[in-house]
C-alpha cells in the first residue's frame, strides 16, 4: 500500500516538472539531456531535477543531491 502511495506522489511530480520545463520553453533540452546540474555536472532529467534559479539571465539547475542543494542555495 505504502509503495503505491509513492508511486503516485511520484508520476504527479513529475507531470508538474514536465509542465515547468514546458512553459520555461526547455522541455526539449531536457528530454535531450542537454541540461546539467550547475554543481555536479549531472545530466538533468525528469527524475533527478529539483531546482532552478535564473542568475544574470541565464538558467541554472539543480539535481536532488542533498550535496548540490546545499551548494545551490548558497
Ligand atoms: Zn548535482
Amino acid at each position: 500500500m505504502k509503495e503505491r502511495e509513492e508511486k503516485i506522489i511520484r508520476t504527479i511530480y513529475h507531470e508538474e516538472t514536465n509542465r515547468f520545463f514546458k512553459s520555461i520553453g526547455l522541455s526539449e533540452k531536457l528530454e535531450k539531456g542537454e541540461l546539467q546540474c550547475n554543481v555536479c555536472g549531472e545530466i538533468i532529467t525528469v527524475t533527478n531535477f529539483r531546482a532552478v534559479t535564473r542568475k544574470e539571465g541565464d538558467l541554472l539547475f539543480c539535481c536532488d543531491k542533498e550535496l548540490c542543494m546545499q551548494k545551490f542555495r548558497t
